[in-house]
């Protein structure tokens, strides 16, 4: 495969993908295509359970989200209102010497320095930069290159017919904010999920599946009061930290799981993570092999108010300068104001405001400097966002006017909902589960000969199979039949794998690295030759080989409640 050899690790774990069917290089026979990859039939089920579970504790456990799947193209508009066009790129170089292209943020990360920026805003590589491919210091300057995949739609090819592959599933999402809104019944606070692809022109993919081309993301935007809302509903707004998700131990984590009306926008994005921290323990990633990123000032959006990564802990994650592994990004979970709902108003000219009738009437009932101090607040808030993303030919006057307008509509009841937004990779979640998995063990027998054998220790919720359902011996007609009998009961109801083929201690070991979690065993005792083990089968445990017997009549659900 591409994958650079620098990880000794990482290459084991590439190689099983590989050899057990998780994951091939895309279009291998004609030599691959650099930062595509394909799910093999392992890899498609570990990853059709990894976004199931995804999509049942985000839509399904819950009254208040609903789901969406809109289309991978969709107008440009989108993307020119979501700052996409304009911004959505990264910082690009290339040797003169080899002619190897380099991120050149990454490029001067790895070598300790930092991308700078001159006087004119433009990027700048600090002196020293080295190219990674044949050390010379002769790079181009960093130029920004829009990692938007273009293509046209319809036979013309000309600038009027450009559309793009979406670069995220969540532009999608406020674009049909409304629509959601007037077919789901649902009320602020609610969410709209996605799962879906997106494709990103990645300089330079790297770390197998981690930087890809072509991915899935899990998304959620979850739309809240405004702080001013909540407070002229409320009085006051919750107040939280917002570093709870790294104490497990922490009191408040069960109480701060029970949303409550005056939430503000800290403690819903505190709740945020919290619950994708569960999701992830949930699924086998406990917390310490997470991470966790607060964005500081510096690296936030302008228009974003806070930022958690939840970070895993890959083979290939580097030391920080602590010396110590906090890992690189699963998932993203942003607080973004109102920014985004604001852009597609601006852009579309359609209105993105909800009307609140408790808001209305709580806000004739405050007092007349509450009204003052809450309409200055949001008359603020609205005219920095204005200001922020105003086009060239706007001018204070009319900023002020709409920001006016603005203020006005909130005493009325309408405001423009914020949203906290949990954003994950599917690809990223699931080379970070095969990672975890992964295990070896090296023996040497008596006669010196050394063997390894790999056991893939998924949780039983995503392991691609969850039972096999095994006959001890493939020419013993009875033991055949009952063993597909014990398979056609479980089949409907879970991923079974029926194997014969060869000794019983190979095909556990087959199992064992299809990450198999439990083996049943169909034998003599089965058929009755024991007559107290009639209709009973041997169960085997993965990780640790221990074996005990079941009734078939209780497998079922004994098994059910184990991978549910
Ligand atoms: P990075 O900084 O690593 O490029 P990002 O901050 O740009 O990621 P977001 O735009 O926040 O990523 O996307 C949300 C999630 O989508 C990420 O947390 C990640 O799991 C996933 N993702 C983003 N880019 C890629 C990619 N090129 N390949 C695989 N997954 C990706």
């Amino acid at each position: 495969m591409a994958e650079p050899k620098e990880n000794l690790q990482m290459e084991k774990i590439v190689s099983l993908c590989k050899r057990r069917g998780f994951v091939f290089q895309s279009s291998e026979i004609y030599g691959g295509i650099n930062g595509f990859w394909d799910y093999g039939p392992l890899g498609a089920e570990l990853k059709r359970n990894v976004k199931e579970l995804w999509w049942n504790a985000m839509t399904r456990q819950r009254d208040d989200v609903a789901g969406l799947e809109a289309t991978i193209i969709m107008s440009p508009a989108i993307w020119k209102a979501s700052g996409h066009v304009d911004t959505f790129s990264d910082p690009m170089c290339d040797c003169k010497k080899c002619k190897k292209r380099h991120r050149a943020d990454q490029l001067c990360e790895d070598q300790g320095l930092t991308l700078g920026k001159n006087a004119a805003g433009k990027f700048e590589l600090p002196a020293g930069t080295k190219c990674t491919g044949c050390g010379s210091t002769d790079l181009t300057e960093p130029r920004p290159f829009n990692l938007m995949f273009k293509t046209y739609v319809g036979p013309v090819e000309s600038d009027d017919n450009v559309a793009y592959l979406r670069p995220e599933t969540a532009q999608a999402i406020f674009a049909q904010f409304k629509n959601v809104l007037d077919t789901s019944r649902q009320k602020v606070p609610f969410g709209i999920a996605q799962v879906g692809k997106a494709f990103r022109n990645e300089v330079t993919p790297r770390n197998f599946t981690f930087r890809s081309r072509e991915f899935e993301q899990m998304e959620l935007e979850f739309f809240i009061k405004p702080d001013e809302v909540i407070e002229a509903l409320y009085g006051s707004v919750a107040s939280g930290s917002s570093r709870v998700c790294e104490n497990a131990d922490d009191p408040r984590s069960d109480e701060a799981r029970l949303p409550q009306p005056n939430w503000g926008w800290q403690v819903w994005h505190q709740y945020w993570v919290e619950e994708r921290v569960r999701f992830y323990e949930g699924i086998g990633l406990a917390r310490d092999t997470l991470g966790f990123h607060h964005q500081t000032p510096e690296e936030l959006a302008h228009y974003a108010r806070a930022c958690t990564d939840i970070l895993f802990k890959f083979p290939f994650s580097k030391k920080d300068a602590n010396g110590k592994v906090t890992g690189d990004e699963l998932e993203g979970i942003a607080a973004r104001s109102d920014f985004d709902l604001s852009q597609h108003q601006r852009f579309s000219g359609k209105p993105m405001g909800v009307f609140d009738d408790e808001l209305r009437t709580a806000w004739g009932k405050l007092p007349k400097e509450k009204q003052d101090d809450l309409w200055r607040r949001y008359y603020e808030h609205r005219k920095n966002y204005l200001t922020k993303s105003a086009k060239p030919d706007e001018t204070t006057e009319q900023i002020q006017k709409q920001a006016t307008e603005d203020a006005n509509g909130l005493a009325k009841g309408q405001y423009i909902p914020h949203v906290i937004e949990p954003s994950a990779g599917v690809d990223r979640l699931i080379l970070a589960l095969i990672a975890k998995a992964y295990s070896e063990t090296t023996e040497t027998d008596a006669k010196g000969k050394t063997e390894t054998t790999y056991v893939m220790k998924f949780h039983p919720r995503v392991a691609p199979i969850k039972v096999g359902v095994l006959p001890l011996l493939k020419n013993k007609p009875e033991l055949v039949k009952k063993a597909l009998a014990v398979r056609d009961l479980l089949r409907p109801w879970m991923n079974v794998y029926y194997d014969d083929g060869g000794s019983i201690g190979k095909r556990y070991a087959r199992q064992d690295e299809a990450g198999t979690p439990f083996c049943v065993t169909i034998d003599f005792d089965t058929l009755g030759e024991k007559p107290e083990l009639l209709d009973t089968v041997t169960l085997r445990y993965r990780d640790d080989g221990r074996q005990e017997r079941l009734k078939i009549a209780e497998l079922r659900d004994w098994l059910l409640a184990k991978i549910r």
